[in-house]
């Protein structure tokens, strides 16, 4: 099963520091970390590696919000997360419209139907049919790093989870 045509890896970037003031620059630079420049390439149309995510194995209550920074729109939640065994979290319903499909693209039958968050327009993942059919039979494949989750209160220690990714 695919989530996308290619799982990409962003490029890899090394800058030397050329004297103390540069490093501090490079401290305020959004695209510094590796995570957070993963979060920029994947909410600006880019897929992360399978089975990448830490958001893979979260199982307790809570919120899924967008990674843009400034966004925080609420995506998905936990009640509607599964295991779909693709590597990518997967949900089988999104929060109320906050999550916008987007067709058109000829190719959609076989990388499913971009999902993209209503608010920032960032790219998500793709929605295949082929999801529980108990539930909505929709499969929302979702880059773990286009995400950043917010535990319920009393949920438990919060997993590993991504920073705010740059603005666009
Ligand atoms: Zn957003």
């Amino acid at each position: 099963m695919l989530c996308s045509a290619a799982a990409l890896v962003p490029p890899t970037t090394h800058r030397p520091r050329a004297s103390a003031r540069h490093a501090a620059e490079e401290d305020d630079d959004p695209y510094l970390s590796p995570r957070s420049r993963l979060a920029g390439y994947v909410l600006n149309g880019g897929t992360e590696p399978a089975f990448s995510s830490p958001l893979n194995d979260v199982k307790q209550s809570g919120d899924f919000v967008c990674a843009r920074k400034g966004c925080d729109a609420v995506l998905f939640r936990t009640d509607t997360k599964y295991d779909s065994g693709t590597g990518w979290p997967s949900f089988w319903d999104p929060v109320d419209d906050n999550v916008k499909l987007e067709k058109g693209n000829f190719l959609s039958f076989m990388f499913g139907t971009e999902c993209k968050c209503a608010k920032c327009d960032g790219h998500l993942g793709h929605r295949f049919d082929d999801g529980p059919i108990m539930k909505s039979g929709k499969r929302y494949c979702i880059n773990g790093a286009a995400l950043r989750f917010r535990e319920s209160i009393g949920a438990g220690p919060p997993p590993d989870t991504f920073p705010d990714a740059p603005p666009l």
